[in-house]
């Protein structure tokens, strides 16, 4: 049901939009808009940068949104199809979710082709877009509800050889910490569909809440075009962080369920350590207190592993139930390619 203007086989720099139909109160011919750019030129990968899968996410809008106007065909070896705002009505509502249709995009997949406007977007991934690529880059924040360490993240996929060359692509993004993560919230994530199709998986969490600080827009643009060179499809010589001067990354891994905290009842969330802290379990990361009972004690959250506090929420406004705090351990390289 989707139309595009942009020929995926044509060389050169196009730029159109994936016209989704949306039939409203105002609107009975109209179209959800959402941009996309192609920049290709002879042989070499295709790679899909997509921003905007959650709409209050902004950081890898504002990274995509830059390669667009930026990058020139003499500059591509294959092809680069760029869609800034995935979700583009929650982008433009600074919504987690879709304001047209309610759905979570990264709950949405493999989609349908008939379905509701996020329903159709993500079916044309799993579609037209994903089996056109050969390397899916997802650029996500906690938007309004998270706040991480700024760092690139995978799953750790089952087959060994597509494990190795993610885990190479992820530690290119040069972020001072890289994580590997669980699905604790239900399934339908787009990584995972671009993972069952065989693709070369690279995910974010760039920062998160409502103020993104220069330095996180730094390692978002910065990160995401190692990655491009690192994959071949952009001219330019890969950094290192040994080149940059910078110790390793580390490492990290949050795969069972104890890692994620989860409020016991609703309150205020105070943390008590920084991001990217180290902590011990037991130790208490953070508390919930409660407006209506000052006699009452705040209630502490405690770590139930050892690891570095890799996220936590951002509004202090917390509900019984929202994850407050993730705590991920360390890993080695090799613990990860032969887990
Ligand atoms: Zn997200």
């Amino acid at each position: 049901m989707i139309h595009t203007s942009i020929d995926l086989a044509r060389s050169g720099k196009q730029q159109g939009f994936l016209q989704v139909p949306y039939s409203h109160n105002l609107g009975g011919w109209a179209n959800v808009m959402v941009p996309i750019t192609v920049i290709a030129r002879g042989e070499g990968p295709t790679v899909l940068c997509l921003g905007g899968n959650h709409g209050d996410e902004y950081q890898g809008q504002v990274a995509i949104m830059r390669l667009a106007h930026e990058v020139a065909p003499e500059q591509v070896s294959g092809r680069l199809i760029l869609v800034p705002s995935l979700n583009m009505p929650a982008a433009k509502a600074a919504t987690r979710l879709s304001p047209l249709d309610g759905m979570n995009m990264n709950r949405a997949f493999p989609g349908h082709p008939e379905g509701s406007v996020t329903s159709q977007i993500a079916h044309y991934l799993t579609t037209v877009l994903f089996p056109a690529s050969d390397v899916v880059i997802d650029i996500h924040s906690g938007g309004r509800s998270m706040e991480f360490v700024p760092c690139s993240h995978m799953h750790l996929v089952p087959d060994k050889a597509q494990r190795r060359k993610m885990l190479a692509a992820m530690l290119a993004w040069n972020s001072d910490f890289s994580f590997l993560y669980a699905d604790i919230a239900g399934t339908g994530l787009l990584p995972v569909e671009a993972e069952n199709q065989g693709k070369l998986v690279i995910t974010t969490e760039m920062g998160g809440g409502e103020g993104i600080p220069a330095r996180v827009h730094r390692i978002t643009q910065s990160g995401l075009r190692n990655v491009l060179i690192h994959c071949g499809v952009l001219a330019g010589k890969e950094e290192t962080r040994a080149g940059l001067g910078l110790p390793p990354a580390i490492l990290t891994q949050a795969l069972h369920r104890d890692d994620y905290l989860l409020a016991p009842e609703s309150g205020v969330f105070e943390v008590a350590v920084d991001l990217g802290e180290k902590v011990r379990r037991g130790d208490t990361v953070g508390w919930i207190h409660f407006l209506e009972r000052p006699d009452r004690a705040a209630e502490p959250i405690q770590a139930r592993s050892d690891g570095y506090l890799i996220t936590m929420r951002a509004p202090c406004l917390t509900s019984q139930g929202d994850c407050v705090a993730v705590i991920a351990q360390e890993v080695s390289v090799d613990e990860v390619l032969h887990a």
